[in-house]
This record gives structure tokens, sequence and C-alpha cells, in this order.
């Protein structure tokens, strides 16, 4: 599968990043819109986990749990339909997931490039895994 994870700030590669997803709950002031193909706020943590984890109040596993529960909430529009509902991102992670193994894809995030510790890394292995 054809999915990279790196920093928005790193040198665009074209040819090697395919379609470039900022998956940032924000898309940062001074950000050229030339530098992401697409902003997907819905793939970024919420502000109050993000939050949270940045003042240290919150560990990086439990930080990694609750962005993975996140991503498969349900939304307000679910309760209008009894049996097919949109649990969260699930189906826009499949979305990625079918693109990568047609295409390179680039999931983005503002957090330098050597960071381990950033969620993106999360969306990959999660798209990656079986789970959706
Ligand atoms: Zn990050």
């Amino acid at each position: 599968m054809a999915l990279r994870v790196k920093s928005v700030w790193s040198p665009v590669s074209r040819k090697d990043d395919g379609l470039r997803i900022l998956a940032t709950r924000f898309r940062g002031r001074g950000l050229p819109t030339n530098r992401y193909d697409v902003w997907m706020p819905s793939l970024g943590p919420s502000e109050r986990i993000l939050k949270a984890y940045q003042a240290r109040r919150m560990t990086w596993a439990a930080f990694v749990r609750e962005f993975r529960q996140e991503l498969f909430l349900a939304g307000p529009i679910d309760t209008r339909s009894r049996t097919i509902k949109n649990h969260g991102q699930k189906f826009t992670l499949r979305l990625i997931k079918q693109l990568a193994q047609k295409g390179n894809v680039t999931l983005m995030c503002h957090c330098p490039e050597d960071t381990a510790t950033c969620h993106r890394h999360v969306l990959k292995a999660l798209i990656r895994s079986g789970r959706v």
C-alpha cells in the first residue's frame, strides 16, 4: 500500500507524495494552500484531546486510545438512521485505503518530520489494519 505520512512542512515531492491530505483539525495560519491537495479536519484529533496532550495533561497512550475512539464516534445524523450509520470516519478511512491501493497517498500534520508521537502515525496504522 502506497500510504505515507509526513510533515506538511517537509519538501513536497509531487511524484512520491501522490494525493497530499492535510489531516489536521487546524489548517494553520500562514500555510500556503499549495502544500496540500485536500484539508480534512475530520481526520484530526478533537481540540479537547489535542490540547490536553499538548499541555501534558494526557499521556500519549491515552491520546491514542481516545483519538481512535473519536474516529468511530457516531454523529448527530446517525440518530436519523436505524440501520446504516456513518460510524464517524470509518468510510473516509476506507476510501483513503482504496486510494492508497491505486496510487500514492500522503497523510500530513504540522508536527516536525521526526515526531513519533503524532496522530498521523495512528491514522496510517489504523488504515493499514483490518479495522477499516
Ligand atoms: Zn502531528
